[in-house]
């Protein structure tokens, strides 16, 4: 029985989980599913856990709601909202949690010479994919050019000592949109409250971010697909054992809208403030943690197969990519993903 992680009302799913059927069960599995960051969780574990499962999903609610609260541009009174509505260069104290993602976000901005940008929120929202939703629209040179000046991961600063964290921009419009990393993040919160419980059997998502470690309720690995890149059929196109690391998924076919012809996507190249146009559909990432997963796959989308190929074999990044050509779908994929494959 195949079991599908939704993503919200335009992305429907980028993997799907093959995490088990009721039927000859070895050894019970407890399922937890709710609502966050837009998109659906999912908690999956093999094994008995010493507590009720209503009392595990109040907690893992609770987890979901504070990374919310700390870094949600949907929730106007969020941590990194207040943060973006503060128009002053003065440092502002953020959550450590908060602080562990621009690190992260800066470093694989750096190393895709600026494909993943945190700050290109203003650039997201003027073509109606950010929290200020309004009807499809092509933005003119002069509202994307405007916009672009307001963006710029060397404008954005991170400070730290024995006291605590803090951000500090030097464009007052200075707008983070930390939506490309929520995900990875979220499924990384789900994976340490699983250890610290010594929970050593399980698969956690949260909309397209995976991560599992263990077997499940048939003894036997979790396995995650990778679905084709179509919006309209759940085919599919690679299985994997991640063996405790995590997995996500950017791709151009979920998310985006069409205006008189072209596919508009939801991946602005920061470097022309417009969506990403090259063939290039889809980029899975292995990584440790599903939020270096998660920063990659984007990161990876914006700059295309050929350049995207060359940077994960520079960096010896577990990568998938999958490009339309005339005749239909190709893969390519780095030796560090094969590794992962489910033969
Ligand atoms: P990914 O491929 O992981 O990222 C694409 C997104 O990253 C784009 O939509 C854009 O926001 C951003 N982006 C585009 N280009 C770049 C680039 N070059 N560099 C960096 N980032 C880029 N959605 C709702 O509709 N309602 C909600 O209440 C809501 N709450 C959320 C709360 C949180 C904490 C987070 C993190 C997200 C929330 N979302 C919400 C957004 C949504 O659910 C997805 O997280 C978002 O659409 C991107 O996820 P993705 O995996 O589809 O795309």
């Amino acid at each position: 029985m195949a079991h599908f992680i939704a993503k919200g009302l335009l992305l429907i799913t980028t993997l799907m989980l093959l995490a088990g059927c009721n039927d000859n069960e070895t050894r019970p599995q407890i399922d937890i599913e709710g609502k966050t960051m837009g998109t659906y969780y999912s908690v999956k574990i093999s094994g008995a856990i010493s507590q009720s499962k209503q009392q595990l999903q109040q907690e893992i609610d609770v987890l979901m709601e504070q990374a919310n609260d700390d870094i949600s541009t949907y929730r106007p009174h969020s941590v990194l909202s207040r943060f973006n509505q503060n128009h002053s260069s003065e440092p502002q104290p953020i959550p450590r949690g908060m602080a562990d993602i621009i690190l992260t976000a800066q470093r694989i901005g750096r190393d895709t010479a600026g494909a993943m940008d945190i700050t290109v929120g203003p650039l997201v929202n003027l073509w109606g994919f950010g929290p200020d939703k309004h009807a499809a629209k092509i933005p003119s040179q002069q509202e994307i050019d405007a916009a672009r000046a307001n963006t710029g991961l060397q404008h954005l600063k991170l400070l730290s000592d024995s006291r605590g964290e803090w951000l500090q921009k030097d464009l007052p419009e200075l707008y983070v949109d930390l939506s490309t990393l929520g995900e990875g993040y979220g499924v990384d919160q789900l994976v340490q409250l699983m250890e610290r419980k010594g929970i050593t059997n399980y698969l956690v998502s949260v909309g397209g971010a995976v991560s599992s470690r263990g077997v499940n309720g048939h003894n036997k690995p979790w396995r995650v697909a990778i679905q084709k890149p179509t919006d309209k059929e759940n085919a599919v196109q690679a299985l994997v054992d991640l063996q405790g690391y995590g997995v996500s998924t950017a791709g151009s076919y979920r998310n985006y809208f069409e205006l008189d012809g072209p596919h508009y996507s939801h991946v602005i190249d920061p470097t022309t403030g417009r969506p990403i146009t090259h063939k290039l559909v889809s980029a899975t990432v292995i990584a440790p943690t599903a939020l270096e997963a998660d920063g990659w796959d984007t990161g990876l989308m914006v700059l295309g197969a050929e350049k995207a190929l060359k940077l994960a074999e520079e960096k010896n990044l577990a990568v998938y990519l999958i490009t339309q050509t005339d005749n239909g779908f190709i893969a390519v994929m780095t030796p560090q993903f094969k590794a992962f494959l489910v033969k």
